[in-house]
């Protein structure tokens, strides 16, 4: 007698995804390294394997160099760069704070909107799209708004190719005894961040940015300020995958004996991978790697003025990793950006919000950033404007 129930649906006829090869050159993700790739698809081994968790000591030192900070509480959170932002503002926030969040883009609305949902009061400050945070604004807000506990920023907003003072916008929070949660996705190993010199309390970032490691992690960076302020809380954190006070126990051990308990299943080939992309990255020098990125991005802004093309951003505060580039009139954008990825191989981003249409964003990140693929991506464009 057969008891089992008859399958009703048919099984649905699926080959193997083979993806195709692609240069990255848009917002996010960017190129990965073989090598970073190699890894990853080595064995799984348990996650609370002694030899994964000496693989994670190693990634968590290495992710302070990366952060330049001395923060003990500093490892990826297990999810892409929004949950990152959703990890700061859930532990930094209690309901019915007041929090102001600086506004100059698309990730900027994105933090002001998970703060109002983790029930803080929020006020924000705006600035033009294409424009960095003004910090005049901020002081007249934290002025007139003395209950403020928290500020927002993005160092390096994605959307517009600006970057923002970070160092002088964590002081100017650190002078009025407001805690601060900073944006760090695009910016982390593509120009300069400095956690402890700027004081900054809850960082976050991508790995599929600068890291050039596929999407998936959020590196973050707590410090003693800001972990103190989660381990007094007058509320529990409202998600329980995020407590900071609970994470730790994988993360960083019981405070006594050290020892690593389970919290959730940390994904463990996503970790090996970011472990070997960030040793690309200590090998080559957070020095030597912001330089590539500048150069590689000059002979991309060069190439591209020669043909016409106009940058949004103005040069003080252009992110080098991401530039926003406006289209002259006989460009257009949808077939051109089409053909670059079909008959060449390249990805860019289009512009977003006021920008759609108008707008490319060309990702200058991590494997990316290296002069041969600006060479690729400048001839691939001029051929696409030549017929
Ligand atoms: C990409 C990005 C994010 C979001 O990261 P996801 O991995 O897409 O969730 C947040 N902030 C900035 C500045 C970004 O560029």
């Amino acid at each position: 007698m057969n008891t089992l129930t008859p399958l009703k649906n048919e099984p649905p006829m699926v080959e193997s995804f083979i993806p195709p090869q692609r240069l990255l050159m848009g917002a996010g993700p960017s190129r990965v390294h073989k090598d970073v790739l190699n890894i990853m698809s080595q064995t799984t081994i348990g996650h609370l394997d002694p030899e994964m968790i000496k693989m994670m000591d190693e990634l968590k030192e290495m992710l302070r160099y990366t952060f330049q900070t001395k923060n003990s509480l500093t490892f990826p959170v297990s999810g892409p760069g929004s949950l990152g932002m959703e990890a700061c503002v859930n532990n930094i926030v209690e309901p019915n704070q007041k929090v102001l969040i600086a506004i100059n883009g698309v990730f900027g609305a994105r933090m002001a909107e998970v703060a109002r949902r983790a029930g803080a009061d929020v006020i924000t400050t705006e600035d033009e799209w294409g424009k960095a945070v003004d910090i005049n604004k901020v002081k007249d807000a934290i002025d007139s708004n003395p209950e403020i506990s928290t500020l927002g920023f993005v160092h390096a907003e994605t959307s517009t190719g600006v970057m923002s003072d970070a160092g002088a916008l964590c002081q100017l929070a650190a002078n009025n005894n407001i805690m601060t949660i900073v944006d760090t996705v695009t910016s982390l190993a593509g120009i300069p961040v400095n956690v402890d010199v700027w004081g900054a309390d809850a960082v976050y970032s991508g790995t599929q940015k600068c890291l050039s490691c596929p999407p998936g992690l959020s590196p973050v960076t707590f410090s003693e300020k800001a972990v103190e302020k989660v381990l007094n809380r007058s509320s529990p954190v409202q998600s329980w995958l995020l407590d900071l006070s609970l994470v730790a126990n994988y993360w960083q051990g019981d405070s006594q004996s050290g020892v690593r308990t389970y919290h959730h299943t940390a994904p463990v080939n996503a970790l090996m991978g970011l472990h070997e992309a960030l040793r690309r990255v200590v090998a080559e020098g957070l020095d030597g790697v912001w330089a590539r990125h500048r150069e590689t991005s000059n002979i991309i802004v060069t190439g591209l003025e020669s043909m016409g093309f106009k940058m949004l951003v103005d040069q003080s505060v252009r992110l080098p990793e991401l530039l926003t580039v406006l289209l002259p009139t006989n460009v257009e954008d949808g077939p051109v950006r089409s053909r670059l990825l079909n008959e060449f191989n390249i990805e860019i981003s289009a512009g977003l919000g006021p920008f759609a249409g108008k707008l490319w964003r060309i990702g200058v990140m991590g494997e990316g950033a290296r002069p041969k693929n600006a060479q690729k991506l400048l001839e691939a464009i001029d051929e696409c404007l030549k017929n």
